[in-house]
């Protein structure tokens, strides 16, 4: 299977931290990032009673012509209906940072998880859609209502998306669906490997073993500390004898 093409650009001013050279440097063997992350600008105000921007408005400032299969345009403007990816006409998507960004920090979880997650979702929606994004219009069933820490969890209550972005796995019923669809077994096999790899910095990844193993840490530190200190003062003694001589 071939991979899917992708170009990923920035629509406006991203006030989170991005790190691009991050997001371009990932390798992956269902999609690969085309070119490099260009900047466009938003030309129009928001047009939504509650600030947010309507898909009209975000689809008339999509560029229509790219290099790739699909477009992922990264913003931090509010979205219609609050979603924090939609999808538009000429295999065109648009995902926000838009409260996505806090709920990620809050979690310590670095926000290009959500980018990475979204690149293999709409990839493999891509494949099992027959080499194109579905219009929002359609009626799919590749999100699930329920949340598993799975790449195509519908995060319907935002807050959910930390659970899909530290490890996200594809569950049983997922891997079916895929399956089904003809995306090879070997693939989502791969796939799933490699979705270990988003995952939260070591530190906050030791910060989270000793919140889930606290007496354990307790033990290891103490007898480390009796290690140290037993190791310290044997030298001391052997220095001090040695220099007595
Ligand atoms: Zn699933």
């Amino acid at each position: 299977m071939s991979k899917v093409k992708i170009k990923l650009i920035i629509l406006g001013q991203l006030p989170v931290d991005v790190d691009k050279i991050k997001l371009t440097k990932w390798k992956s063997v269902v999609f690969e990032l085309v070119g490099q992350i260009d900047n466009y600008t938003i030309t129009n105000n928001a047009d939504g009673l509650s600030w947010e921007f309507s898909d009209d408005n975000i689809e008339n400032q999509l560029p229509n012509s790219f290099e790739g299969d699909f477009l992922v345009a990264m913003t931090h403007v509010p979205l219609e209906d609050n979603y924090y990816a939609r999808q538009f006409t000429n295999n065109r998507i648009c995902m926000t940072f838009y409260e996505m960004a806090d709920i990620l920090n809050l979690s310590n979880i670095p926000i290009e998880n959500l980018v990475y997650g979204l690149l293999y979702y709409y990839s493999l929606i891509y494949k099992r859609s027959g080499n194109r994004i579905p219009s929002r219009y359609e009626v799919t069933t590749y999100t699930h209502d329920e949340t598993r820490g799975c790449l195509f969890d519908m995060n319907g209550i935002k807050s959910d998306v930390v659970y899909s972005t530290n490890k996200p796995i594809i569950c049983d019923s997922c891997v079916q669906g895929l399956t089904t669809e003809r995306v090879p077994v070997n693939i989502i096999n791969k796939v799933k490997e490699e979705l270990k790899h988003i995952k939260k910095g070591i530190y906050y990844r030791l910060a989270d073993l000793i919140k889930k193993y606290p007496i354990w840490t307790l033990v290891l530190s103490t007898i480390s500390a009796l290690i140290i200190g037993t190791t310290g003062s044997l030298l001391a003694t052997i220095l001090w004898e040695k220099l007595l001589k």
